[in-house]
C-alpha cells in the first residue's frame, strides 16, 4: 500500500514542478513513506535517516536551495513526538490520511505534523492520477481495519475500515489499464471486506473482480490482504475457472493454528472454520494453492500450541508464507499480555516453523522442474540477463533473455516459458 501512495505522492508533488528522482545526491527532498507492522520496519526508518542527515548537510552546501527531509506513513501517524526527539532535522511529518496536504508545509509555515482525524477519503479524491503504471497495477480500494487483531498496530495507524466509491475504483482501474497495465492488484489491509453501498446496492470486492474481468486488456487479478473472515461465498465462486483473470492461488494470512492463540490474537476464527474455507475453495478449484502469514511466540504461546501451527502448516502445504516472531508493538491490546516467552525459544520456534515451510516451498518448486508453464512478465530482473515473471502461483520465474526462443520479451504479457532450474526461492526458465 505504501508503493501505491508514494506513486499518487509523487503525482501530486509533479503538479508544482517537483520530479522523482533515485539519485539521493541530487535531492532537494527525502520523503520516507514507512510501516510500523513491525519494530524491525520502524527502527529502520530511524537509521535511514541517520544517513539522509549527513545527505541534507551535503546537499545544502551543493545545492544552496532549502532541504526538506519527511516523514509520512504508519511511523509518522504512531511516533511522531519520537521522530522530532530523534531525528530533529526532520522538517515535516503527515500521517497516511495527510500526503495530500503536503503544500501546506511546502508553501508553509505551518505545523510540522500534519495529520487528520482518520478515516477519511479525501486524499483519494484530492490526490492527483498516476501517469505512469508498472505492467502489475496496485489499486487501493480500502484502508484501515476494523477486525482488531491484538498484535496489530494498523487499527491506529490507518484508522476505522473505509471502502472508496465503487465508481472511483472502477475509473482508476480504466485509468491504469488505459496506461498499458496488463494485472490488477486490489489493495486494503481487509481487502475482502470491502463494501461500499450506492444505488440500494451493497457493492462487494466480488463485484469490482467481475468488472474487471470484463476488460480483455486485463490478463490477471488480485487482492491482499484477505482476512478468512471474509471469504464470502459470491468470492469462493470466483475461483471456479470462469474467470480467466483469477488465479488457483490464494494469500489468507492463517496467524496461527491454535484455537486458544487465535481467540487471544482476536482473529474471530478458528482452525476449524479455517479448513472448511480451503476445503470450500478446493471443491470450486481444485488445483488451488495457498501461500499464509504466521506469528510464532504470540505472548503465551506454549509448545503444544505452537505444534498445532507447525501440524496445520504441513496439513495445508501452504506454497509460500511470510514468517515471523511476535512483535510487540505500541497501541495493541496485546502490550497488556505477558510477553512470556524467551528470545531463543520464540528463534528456535521460528527456525522449525520456517524449516518445514521451506521444505514444502522447494518441494513444490522442484515438482515444476521440466514442466511448461504460463508466466507473466512483471520487470527486467536486478541480473540484467533475465527477466522477472510470476508463475500462476507466484513463483518468482526468472527467464533468461539469451536462452528464449523469441526476439523480445514484452513486459506485461504472458508466456509458455519451460522450467530448466529450481531452487527454494526461484524457478528459472526460457521462453519457448
Ligand atoms: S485483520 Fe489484518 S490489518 Fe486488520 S487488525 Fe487484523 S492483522 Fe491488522
Amino acid at each position: 500500500m505504501n508503493v501505491y501512495d508514494s506513486s499518487r505522492l509523487v503525482a501530486l508533488l509533479e503538479t508544482e514542478g517537483w520530479k522523482e528522482t533515485d539519485d539521493l545526491q541530487s535531492a532537494s527532498m527525502y520523503i520516507l513513506n514507512t510501516c510500523s507492522i513491525r519494530e524491525k520496519a520502524s527502527e529502520k526508518v530511524f537509521s535511514f535517516l541517520g544517513r539522509l542527515q549527513k545527505e541534507k548537510e551535503r546537499a545544502k552546501k551543493r545545492l544552496k536551495t532549502p532541504i526538506f527531509i519527511g516523514v509520512v506513513g504508519c511511523v509518522a501517524k504512531d511516533q511522531s513526538d519520537n521522530i522530532f526527539k530523534r531525528a530533529p532535522y526532520v522538517d515535516f511529518v503527515l500521517d497516511s490520511q495527510s500526503y495530500h496536504k503536503i503544500f501546506d508545509f511546502l508553501k508553509g509555515p505551518t505545523e510540522k505534523f500534519i495529520k487528520t482525524n482518520l478515516p477519511s477519503l479525501e486524499k483519494f479524491d484530492v490526490l492527483p492520477k498516476i501517469k505512469k503504471t508498472p505492467a502489475s497495477a496496485q489499486i487501493t480500494i480500502q484502508e484501515g481495519c476494523d477486525h482488531n487483531c491484538t498484535y496489530c498496530v494498523v487499527p491506529f495507524t490507518r484508522g476505522r475500515e473505509i471502502s472508496r466509491p465503487f465508481t472511483d475504483i472502477i475509473n482508476e482501474i480504466n485509468h491504469v489499464v488505459s496506461l498499458g497495465a496488463k494485472e490488477i492488484v486490489l489493495l486494503g489491509q481487509n481487502v475482502n471486506g470491502y463494501q461500499f453501498k450506492a444505488d440500494n446496492k451493497i457493492y462487494r470486492i466480488y463485484d469490482i473482480i467481475k468488472n474487471i474481468a470484463k476488460n480483455p486488456k486485463v490478463s490477471r487479478v488480485r487482492y491482499v490482504s484477505a482476512h478468512p473472515l471474509e471469504m464470502t461465498d459470491d468470492l469462493i465462486s470466483l475461483y471456479d475457472g470462469s474467470i480467466k483473470c483469477m488465479l488457483p492461488h490464494l494469500h489468507l494470512p492463517l496467524q496461527a493454528g491454535s484455537n486458544r492463540t487465535l481467540k487471544r490474537m482476536n482473529r474471530g476464527y478458528t482452525k476449524e472454520d479455517y479448513f472448511k474455507i480451503v476445503e470450500k475453495l478446493k471443491i470450486v478449484s481444485p488445483d488451488i494453492k495457498f501461500s499464509t502469514d504466521l506469528i510464532v511466540g504470540f505472548p503465551g504461546e506454549s509448545e503444544e500450541e505452537f505444534l498445532e501451527t507447525l501440524e496445520m502448516v504441513k496439513q495445508i502445504n501452504f506454497i509460500t508464507s511470510f514468517s515471523f516472531i511476535y512483535s510487540a508493538r505500541d497501541h495493541t491490546p496485546a502490550l497488556k499480555l505477558a510477553d512470556d516467552i524467551d528470545y531463543s525459544t520464540k528463534l528456535d520456534r521460528l527456525n522449525r516453523l520456517q524449516s518445514a515451510l521451506t521444505k514444502i516451498q522447494t518441494n513444490f518448486n522442484l515438482g515444476q522442474k521440466n514442466t511448461k508453464i504460463t508466466v507473466f512478465i512483471e520487470d527486467d530482473a536486478i541480473d540484467k540477463n533475465f527477466m522477472l515473471g510470476r508463475s500462476i502461483y507466484m513463483q518468482t520465474v526468472l527467464i533468461s533473455k539469451t536462452d528464449s526462443l523469441v526476439d523480445t520479451i514484452i513486459i506485461g504479457k504472458i508466456y509458455i516459458v519451460e522450467i530448466t532450474r529450481s531452487t527454494p526461492n526461484n524457478l528459472y526458465g526460457k521462453i519457448i
